[in-house]
């Protein structure tokens, strides 16, 4: 984030705020991160989403008998609530970053080894997210949690692409957390980070699209929007993100209905 912000002062910032504030205050430069994140998160979900529910959403959906009426303004509603209460607690996280306490770094070593060291760490980003999300999403199942949290998220018995960001907002940060979590412990390049951010939040749209074309070798291994049907259905399967494996670990993994049935895919 610290790009954005030097990018922003330059074009924008400096123009706004009082001369004498200078561009290292960490006040500043968290009012700016939370401006950013708010109005960006606010964007990419409307853009994503309304992409997503033109070209991709499959529009039956929508007379399913389980779908509430004025869904889709509903879903819309509680995340442009969520998203401007998310962004204050992910911008925390991104000050901590430009203030240097992450291991994100600008080195890309030359030839082979920057390409494998990109795929590498691109894996172990998805793999340590993967497992943490699961846990946590299992974690806000619990009782306690899910009347306090995750309540919200399961008004949708059927989705829409525009259900993907509409949660509680702390149970929304709470499952984007192992984003912010993996650059304190491991290092990564800032720019292959900004772009694995930005995909992982197209991948929690198109999971909630209902629809269910996998090429048949990565079914039992990817968990996509068939699976997380199942999971806004039965409640406790398939809580995954990305993979089925925690699932399977845990004992939570079912074959999607959607699959069984031949519905698609
Ligand atoms: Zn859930
Ligand atoms: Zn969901």
């Amino acid at each position: 984030m610290d790009v954005i912000i030097d990018y922003l002062d330059d074009a924008v910032f400096n123009k706004v705020y009082p001369s004498t504030w200078g561009s290292s205050s960490g006040l500043r430069q968290f009012i700016s991160l939370y401006i950013v994140t708010t109005i960006f998160g606010l964007l990419a979900y409307y853009v994503t989403a309304g992409i997503n529910y033109m070209f991709f959403f499959d529009i039956r959906i929508l007379e399913n008998r389980l779908i509430l009426k004025d869904q889709i303004k509903l879903e819309i509603k509680m995340a442009s609530f969520s998203l401007p209460i998310m962004a204050f607690l992910s911008a925390i996280c991104f000050w901590l970053e430009v203030r240097g306490f992450t291991q994100l770094h600008s080195h890309i070593a030359s030839g082979s080894a920057g390409f494998f060291s990109i795929i590498l760490t691109s894996i172990a980003f998805l793999a340590f997210t993967d497992a943490c999300i699961y846990w946590i999403h299992r974690c806000l199942h619990h009782p306690f949690f899910y009347t306090r949290l995750h309540k919200d998220h399961h008004k949708w018995k059927v989705t829409t692409p525009w259900a993907s960001h509409a949660f509680h907002p702390l149970d929304g940060f709470l499952q984007s957390l192992p984003y912010h979590l993996y650059i304190f412990i491991f290092p990564m390049n800032k720019f292959q980070y900004l772009i694995l951010f930005g995909l992982v939040n197209i991948w929690t749209v198109s999971i909630h699209d209902g629809l269910y074309k996998v090429p048949d070798v990565l079914k039992p291994v990817i968990n996509g929007s068939a699976h997380h049907t199942d999971h806004h259905k039965y409640f406790r399967v398939n809580y995954g993100q990305y993979f089925t494996l925690w699932d399977r670990i845990g004992g939570t993994f079912k074959n999607p209905d959607g699959f069984q049935e031949g519905k698609q895919g």
